[in-house]
């Protein structure tokens, strides 16, 4: 094998430099020139002026008219970073690292040198970066280090119109820098028209228009409502790709397993046409996609066949992919759904609002007149919001509550939001929190808190690590919280060996242990053949789910030392290990029913145990669930079991032994009895909470 290396290398030698070099070069110029093709360049001097006179700008321009790519390079051009960085914020990381990427080539510098990256576990920027990219999440966590941003020259929040949750609170914490820094600018950036808002927040920032240069599309809607629209996308891309002329194919699904899914069958029906049809190129794209398989989706199609993007909403303005030509809308997407009253919190499959169907279609008429084909009907278009949701008044606001009270903004109700959430979502946030000992009664962070705080997890998870330092097994809760960030792409089950595959998967569930332990379990396992590829395949396993696991985990371990928890090891101690997971999650536990459903504990919810659980075979009595999915029922996914003894141990003050005669349960309402047994779900209500309800 070590020869072949030698030649390789030989060869690349051989191959002389300069030819490579002036390619290079070639390249170079012919990107500079793309970069004045795009809409933006003729206003780019206009643009430079406004920013000048302004400290707060509002950009609007169509999606890839050179928004995220171009503005940072003509700040650089002009000047702005010998004052500090330009940071540009994403709401998605494939977004913030394929940009990052793709600007670093038109500057030709190398990724990670002036042009880098910084997404949630990942850092890809040097001493010498000016322009980065990062995630919003990102940026909320440079804050807490640099509350005043005082790195930076300018911040350019883009992609303003998704309205992500990290997005609506750096709003108001940029607003308030800007006010004591008056060297800082603030440019907000988005694709729609709805400006005027985001002017309006902004003590009305004048709002700077790039026209767009967008071809007609054409539309047409399915003649009845589809009951299987993955099946519905699939034939549709046949039918195009035999009936249509060239051009790519951007497909619009809800997540990553549904784009999987239809990628495999797509393969194989692809496989049964043989040489009668052209070539398909099928690339997924969605949150959690590879690096490695990123730059895929951006090359040419060559002549002759045809690129089919399956994509999440994360194509809708995020991510600019040249050339494509058809689009298929299925109409849904996958959305948190969170009931304040419950503080339950799930994903969701829902239908899309206008302007996102609208923005769907419009990614078909960049480069030409382009077709959408909507599978759905327009009586149904009409039903869809005409607004996108923010996504801050659709989730459990715990992790927001906990930055910003790391932030010091203490008074929750009185901070700046584009779009308040509701005080009893806020309330709900705080309640949280304070059962997970992160904040005192009176609402101010314990050292608890400032640890989970650190921790760039969801509370419940960072809750979890911080229990391990006292049950002795870090070493055990961070592979099973990088398992989890990872999502859920460890186990691979392809459509001809599921039998296989499930077998495999059961080698790691022997015991009943739970599916947290198993994923344990199975980066144990890993680790022990020394990272091996060739044991993923054996297993079933996605190799690269493993890798970027592992990534992950050593980031969590070097925050350890942050937070000042020890790196230990408690091998074979399961109880300790699931007394940690209990320590974050036991505000989801569950009991289960006489008719084999569970009710949970806290909101007396009906759910069931997801099948995929190593646990929906034998379900045990009592559970704590990872998180809640609703699909045909409401289903708990990653699933542990647990003692209730464990619950009135770990959480005292959220839960309590009771004899069911006693006085004091007996003037507990209904609800919060516990339907058998006598454990019961202590009312929380701290001075804090009383507070923020009294408003
Ligand atoms: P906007 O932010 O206004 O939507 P962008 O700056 O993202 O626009 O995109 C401008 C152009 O840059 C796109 O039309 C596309 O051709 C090109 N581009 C953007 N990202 C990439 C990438 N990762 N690889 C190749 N080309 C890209
Ligand atoms: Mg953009």
């Amino acid at each position: 094998k070590a020869s072949v290396m030698d030649v390789d290398k030989f060869g690349d030698k051989m191959s002389i430099e300069s030819p490579k070099k002036s390619k290079a070069k070639s390249e170079l110029a012919k990107l500079q020139e793309n970069r004045k093709a795009l809409p933006i360049y003729p206003y780019r001097d206009d643009l430079l002026k406004a920013i000048e006179k302004n400290q707060v700008v509002v950009i609007v321009g169509d999606t890839g008219s050179g928004k995220t790519t171009q503005i940072p390079q003509y700040l650089h051009e002009a000047g702005y970073t010998k004052r500090g960085k330009v940071g540009c914020t994403q709401p998605r990381r494939v977004a913030a690292m394929s940009v990052a990427a793709r600007v670093a080539q038109e500057m030709g510098v190398k990724l990670g040198s002036e042009v880098g990256y910084s997404i949630r576990f990942e850092d890809c920027t040097s001493g010498k970066t000016v322009l980065k990219y990062m995630t919003d999440g990102a940026l909320l966590r440079e804050l807490l280090a640099e509350p005043n941003l005082a790195s930076y020259s300018v911040i350019m929040v883009d992609e303003a119109h998704e309205r992500t949750m990290s997005t609506d609170i750096l709003f108001g914490l940029v607003k308030d820098i800007a006010r004591f820094r008056k060297d800082i600018k603030l440019l907000i950036s988005s694709a729609t028209l709805d400006a005027e808002k985001f002017s309006d927040f902004f003590d009305s920032a004048p709002i700077f228009r790039i026209p767009g240069r967008l071809y007609p599309v054409e539309i047409q809607y399915t003649k009845s409502p589809q009951a299987d629209y993955l099946d519905a996308a699939i034939v549709t891309v046949l039918q195009i790709h035999v009936t249509q002329p060239p051009g790519d194919i951007l497909v619009f699904l809800t997540g990553q397993e549904e784009i999987e899914t239809t990628e495999e069958i797509l393969k194989h029906r692809v496989r049964r046409f043989g040489t009668k049809i052209a070539e398909l190129i099928i690339c997924p794209i969605f949150a959690n996609l590879p690096t490695e398989l990123q730059a895929k989706i951006f090359k040419p199609t060559p002549v002759g066949a045809r690129k089919i993007v399956l994509a999440t909403n994360i194509a809708e303005a995020s991510v600019t992919i040249d050339g494509i030509k058809y689009v298929i809308d299925s109409g849904f997407c996958k959305m948190k759904s969170y009931n304040p009253r419950t503080g339950m919190e799930s994903l969701q499959v829902t239908p899309i609002s206008k302007p996102s169907a609208k923005q769907r279609a419009g990614r078909s008429g960049r480069t030409g007149p382009g077709k959408c084909f909507r599978l759905y009907t327009e009586f149904n278009y009409i039903s869809f919001d005409d607004n996108t949701t923010p996504e801050i008044l659709l989730t459990n606001l715990a992790s927001v509550v906990l930055s910003l009270k790391s932030l010091g903004v203490h008074d929750l109700l009185n901070f700046d939001f584009m779009d308040p959430p509701t005080v009893e979502a806020l309330r709900k946030a705080v309640e949280l929190l304070f059962a997970l000992n992160a904040l005192n009664k009176v609402g101010e962070l314990t050292r608890v808190g400032r640890q989970m705080a650190e921790l760039p997890l969801d509370p419940m998870l960072s809750k979890m690590i911080v229990a391990s330092d006292k049950y002795k097994c870090s070493d055990e809760v961070i592979s099973i919280v990088s398992m989890l960030s990872v999502g859920n792409s460890i186990f691979y089950r392809p459509k001809d060996k599921q039998v296989h595959a499930d077998n495999a998967r059961r080698n790691f569930h022997t015991g009943n242990v739970g599916d947290l332990i198993a994923l344990m379990k199975v980066y144990n396992a890993w680790r022990e053949t020394n990272y091996s590829t060739q044991w993923c395949y054996e297993n079933y396993i996605q190799a690269r789910s493993m890798k970027r696991a592992r990534d992950i985990r050593d980031q969590l371990e070097g925050l350890l030392e942050r937070v000042e928890i020890e790196l230990t090891c408690s091998a074979n101690d399961l109880e300790a290990i699931k007394k940690c997971i209990t320590a974050g999650f036991f505000p989801h536990s569950a009991r289960l029913q006489k008719n084999g459903s569970y009710r949970t504990m806290k909101c007396q919810q009906i759910a069931y145990i997801h099948p995929s659980s190593g646990l929906a075979q034998e379900p045990p009595r009592w559970v704590v669930y990872h998180e809640l999915v609703l699909t045909t029922k409401e289903y708990m996914r990653n699933v542990t079991e647990l003692k209730p003894e464990w619950l009135v141990e770990i959480a005292p003050h959220y839960y309590q032994m009771k004899d069911f005669k006693d006085a004091a349960s007996m003037k507990m309402s209904k609800g919060q009895r516990n339907g058998a047994g006598n454990l019961t779900v202590i009312n929380l209500v701290p001075e804090a909470i009383r507070e923020i309800a009294l408003e």
